[in-house]
C-alpha cells in the first residue's frame, strides 16, 4: 500500500529524518535520541527533535524546558529551542499542565504526530530526530508510514528478548522500505570509575552475534552511565554532555557515518 507522505511546510527544509525505536519502553531510547541529538548539535548541524512518544513524552524533561510552551500564535507551531538551541516539539510542550494524562485514540494520535512534522516551523534543519514510542505496534507503524523517514535506529538493551526485537524491527522496516541505520546497546556494561574494569551487569551481550548474523551494523555499545540518569533527572543532559563528550566520541562519529 502506498501511503501520503507529509511534507515539511513552505517555512521548513529538513535534510535528514531519523528515526529511533526500541522493542519496549525503559530501554533507553528518550536517552539516546537525546544524546544522539546533543552531540551532533554539538558538531555544528542544525538538529531539531519531535517526541513522537505522545503518551509517554520525557524529551522536555531530560532538556529542561518542561515549564516552557511552544507558541501557537502563529501560522505553524514554533518549536522551544534548548539551552544549545537544539528545535523541539513535543506533547507536553503544547499541553497547560505537563501532568495531565493523553487519553486520545489512535487517529488523534496519529492526526497529531503529523502537525509535529508538517505544522512545526522547523527552519533549516540538517537532521531532525523523532522519538518513537516504544514497540512495534500501530502507532510507531502508522508514524512511519505518513512521516518521510530516511532511517531508523534501533535501541535494545541487554535485558531484553534482543533477537525477537531486531528481528521485528527489521520486518517492520524492509516491510516500510525504509533502511535500518543500525543498532545501539544501551546499559551494556559498568564501568568501574576506579579500576577501569567492565562487568556485564544484565549478563552477557549477545548483540555482536546478532547483528553480525542479520548483517546489521552496530552502531555502538553504551555503558550505565548514573551521571547520565542524574543529569537527565535534572534536565541538563547538553551540560553532561559537555562534560562527558570524550565518553561519545566514537559513537558520535559512527552516527555521523550512518
Ligand atoms: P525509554 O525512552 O526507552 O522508555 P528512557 O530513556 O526514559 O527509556 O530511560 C529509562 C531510564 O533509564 C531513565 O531513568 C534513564 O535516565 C535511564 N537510562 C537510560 N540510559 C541509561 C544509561 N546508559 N545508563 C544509566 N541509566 C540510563
Amino acid at each position: 500500500m502506498i501511503f501520503q507522505k507529509e511534507k515539511p511546510n513552505e517555512f521548513s527544509t529538513i535534510k535528514k529524518v531519523i528515526a529511533i525505536m526500541s522493542g519496549k519502553g525503559g530501554v533507553g531510547k528518550s536517552s539516546v535520541t537525546s544524546l544522539i541529538a546533543s552531540l551532533v548539535q554539538d558538531q555544528g548541524y542544525k538538529v531539531g527533535i519531535m517526541d513522537a512518544d505522545i503518551t509517554g513524552p520525557s524529551i522536555p524533561r531530560i532538556f529542561g524546558i518542561n515549564k516552557e510552551r511552544a507558541d501557537r500564535n502563529n501560522k505553524y507551531i514554533d518549536p522551544v529551542e534548548t539551552s544549545s538551541g537544539i528545535k523541539t516539539i513535543s506533547i507536553n510542550l503544547l499541553l497547560d499542565n505537563e501532568e495531565s494524562p493523553v487519553i486520545w485514540r489512535g487517529p488523534i494520535l496519529n492526526n497529531t504526530v503529523k502537525q509535529f512534522f508538517s505544522h512545526v516551523n522547523w527552519g533549516e534543519l540538517d537532521y531532525l530526530f523523532i522519538d518513537l514510542p516504544p514497540g512495534t505496534g500501530d502507532i510507531p507503524l502508522t508514524i512511519m508510514q505518513v512521516i518521510p523517514i530516511d532511517g531508523i535506529i534501533v535501541v535494545t538493551s541487554p535485558q531484553e528478548l534482543v533477537k525477537l526485537i531486531v528481528k521485528k524491527s527489521v520486518k517492520m522496516a524492509s516491510s516500510l522500505d525504509i533502511p535500518l541505520l543500525g543498532i545501539v546497546e544501551n546499559m551494556s556494561y559498568f564501568q568501574c570509575p576506579h579500576c577501569d574494569e567492565k562487568t556485564e551487569i544484565f549478563g552477557k551481550s549477545l548483540i555482536e552475534g546478532i547483528t553480525q548474523e542479520m548483517d546489521l551494523e552496530l552502531i555502538s555499545k553504551l555503558p550505565i552511565d548514573p551521571k547520565l540518569v542524574e543529569m537527565s533527572d535534572e534536565g541538563k543532559i547538553e551540560e553532561y554532555i559537555q562534560n562527558q563528550k570524550d565518553q561519545y566520541e566514537e559513537f558520535i562519529q559512527n552516527i555521523l557515518k550512518i
